[in-house]
């Protein structure tokens, strides 16, 4: 009987900011009803009180909420696949759900639960083509223009950095961001990772490091070129390969900005490493081409100032 009251307070503080506070670069929602609606994958009733995962569709005025049943949402959400994965942290849950932080700790424990399990229909009627989405679900749509809030900065090609708060502290993400079928507002994916404000300024002091690295590392492929047709055995040795040549710094202890060479360009890559794999690197991390690397150079200022605002609230 209390958690039945305590769930209906807690709607009645998220409906009241509803729309208004939904960031707009979050994708999804979670919370209790305040009054039973229905769920738009099976039809039936979501009850009051209960735990609903909203989708937020459409923007500005024009803004709705899809909603479902926790199970319906893993089943039946088209855009399921931008949080589920096995190795999400809790941060990735805040950036991506609006009103996570507010549940009850079995509910977003059972969240973090359900978007690691495999999706197991799919998986077993379709094992030798992997996984498929049903046929009903749209797609996102990559590239092109979008919108992104306040604290929300294009590094181009729908990488974003996002500022934002959770509990005392301030982060700076570097994220994945994908756009909604007829929306033009980008929202966040579970590809990133979420740099504490003490990592985002060391990124930051680390940038002429960083530059001259992917100056070397870009250069060292040139010469492998110029060399030209009668230099070809000498490809291997001077690091024609991807993983020989490679500069590390670091962030913290599972933390590393490496810059290395991928498809033939040089790039700066910040991921979590795995103590268990012997330091390969973790699912978590981004990367960044030359070119949003420089913008990410360029924004530094206008994330510094996002972090401040931040941080004063
Ligand atoms: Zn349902």
């Amino acid at each position: 009987m209390c958690r039945s009251l305590l769930r209906v307070v807690m709607c009645r503080i998220w409906n009241d900011s509803v729309m208004a506070q939904v960031n707009v670069s979050q994708p999804f929602t979670c919370s209790y009803v305040p009054d039973k609606c229905v769920c738009v994958a099976c039809q039936r009733t979501i009850d009051r009180g209960c735990l609903r995962i909203g989708l937020v569709r459409g923007q500005g005025s024009d803004t709705r909420l899809d909603s479902y049943h926790s199970s319906c949402f893993w089943e039946k959400c088209p855009y399921k696949q931008h949080v589920r994965e096995t190795s999400l942290d809790r941060l990735t849950f805040v950036e991506l759900f609006h009103g996570f932080e507010g549940m009850l700790s079995h509910d977003r424990l059972k969240l973090e639960q359900d978007a690691c399990k495999p999706p197991g229909k799919f998986k077993r009627k379709h094992r030798h083509i992997g996984l498929v989405a049903s046929g009903t679900d749209d797609v996102s749509l990559d590239g092109g223009d979008y919108e992104l809030d306040d604290n929300t900065f294009d590094l181009s090609n729908l990488i974003c950095v996002h500022v934002f708060r959770y509990k005392l502290d301030v982060y700076v993400s570097i994220r994945e961001y994908f756009k909604p079928v007829n929306a033009t507002v980008a929202k966040a994916t579970k590809t990133g990772i979420s740099l504490t404000s003490r990592q985002w300024n060391t990124v930051c002091r680390k940038r002429y490091g960083i530059d001259s690295a992917l100056k070397e590392i870009g250069e060292s492929q040139t010469k492998t070129k110029n060399k030209g047709t009668d230099a070809i055995k000498d490809d291997n040795v001077d690091g024609g390969d991807d993983e020989e040549s490679q500069v590390v710094f670091s962030l913290s202890w599972k933390r590393r900005i490496s810059i290395f060479r991928k498809h033939k360009e040089p790039v700066v890559d910040i991921r979590d490493f795995s103590e268990e794999k012997t330091f390969k690197p973790a699912g978590r991390g981004i990367t960044l081409s030359r070119t949003q690397w420089n913008k990410l150079k360029s924004l530094i200022d206008c994330v510094n100032y996002s972090v401040i605002l931040l941080s004063k609230e």
